[in-house]
């Protein structure tokens, strides 16, 4: 899979913005503490030491 847009996802812990790399512009984010069992997903460090999970729906 091609990687062509970047978005911002926001940590759910404490609000700072990271750039991620998406599969397309259009996708829909969705900010996880957990990883799924399923489906396109990305693993976030926030700069403040954050890791979640963005899950592309
Ligand atoms: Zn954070």
């Amino acid at each position: 899979m091609q990687l062509t847009a970047t978005r911002q996802v926001k940590c759910y812990h404490c609000d700072a913005l990271t750039s991620i790399e998406v599969p397309d512009e259009d996708v829909n984010l969705e900010t996880s503490h957990s990883v799924a069992a399923f489906g396109e997903q990305r693993k976030v460090t926030c700069a403040n030491g954050h890791t979640y999970w963005v899950h592309f729906c």
